[in-house]
């Protein structure tokens, strides 16, 4: 059962203990069952699977567009970043078009991510322009997202772990109560980054505009492959475009790009994500929406961003 919010520029929803700001909420009883629900499973069970491009970051900055991860890459041969607008150009009318069927369009959105992935690699691509290119990028995270991955990072405890004060040790000891040590988990909650944009830019993104590293966020992501020399000989794995995080991408994704993020960073474990069973899913596509398939999740809540 799929339940949405949609945040609009117009209307507010004003439920008890829960300020939504301006949000469309198709059910607020069947939301406030979900999150009753999550808050009694306890964060164990839960994690947050998340788009990038136009979710966590803004969709306008200052009047403008804001770039995604693939828009702000100048590779540094004007040639091929003219070559790879035309693909926006030719392409992202048909993304968007309503009455393409969706076999039809997965083919094309494979097609389009393909050639601009040989674009990049044909005309030059340094880990360098990479850092350029995000420096000199229009773009931001929403108000909100990085308390948010604060939040989620912070260690955490389960529900109905108290035990009495003389059967734990003391440094687990708090004011009033005590905890189990066995439930507590150091990473918080995880949060997956899921986006069929560049793993590489996300992360770099992440560093410049942070400042900071989390260790309970991965990436899943197209990611490249450098040489020595730090120039891009190609691509890991199959492609990850907008219509195809489903279960397939989410599973295909997970030996090859399980050694993501910084080099000393955390790898992901599929296997303890897929018991985390309550989902809270952010997106601002339709393609969005398959991101936790490959879950067979108990409760989930989408979040999709206008
Ligand atoms: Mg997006």
């Amino acid at each position: 059962m799929v339940y949405r919010v949609l945040f609009c520029a117009k209307g507010s929803v004003s439920m008890e203990g829960i300020d939504y700001g301006e949000v469309v909420v198709g059910d607020a009883a069947s939301l406030q069952n979900k999150i009753a629900a999550i808050r009694a499973a306890g964060p164990s069970k839960l994690q947050v699977i998340a788009d990038f491009d136009g979710t966590l970051t803004k969709y306008n900055i200052n009047g403008q567009r804001g770039h995604t991860s693939h828009a702000l890459l100048q590779q540094g041969n004007r040639e091929y970043d003219i070559k790879r607008q035309k693909l926006y150009e030719y392409y992202r009318p048909l993304e968007i078009c309503p009455t393409i069927p969706v076999d039809e369009k997965t083919k094309l959105m494979e097609e389009w991510w393909e050639k601009t992935h040989a674009l990049l690699v044909e005309g030059g691509l340094t880990y360098d322009d990479i850092r350029k290119s995000v420096t000199n990028a229009r773009i931001a995270f929403r108000e909100g997202v990085v308390g948010l991955f604060e939040l989620l990072e912070l260690p955490t405890r389960e529900p109905g772990s108290l035990v009495p004060d003389d059967q734990v040790e003391n440094h687990f000891k708090m004011k009033f109560f005590s905890v189990n040590p066995s439930s507590f988990n150091e990473k918080g909650v995880p949060v997956l980054i899921f986006s069929a944009g560049l793993a590489d830019i996300i992360e770099e993104v992440l560093r410049q505009k942070l400042h900071r590293s989390f260790k309970n966020i991965e990436i899943v992501s197209n990611r490249m492959v450098f040489d020595d020399n730090s120039h891009l000989v190609g691509f890991k794995d199959k492609t990850i475009h907008v219509l195809n995080k489903n279960e397939h991408a989410l599973d295909m994704a997970a030996p090859l790009h399980d050694a993501v993020g910084n080099a000393d960073g955390p790898v992901i474990d599929f296997a303890t994500m897929k018991k985390r069973t309550n989902v809270l899913l952010l997106g601002d596509h339709t393609g969005d929406l398959g991101m936790s398939d490959g879950l067979n999740y108990e409760t989930r809540i989408s979040v999709g961003f206008l």
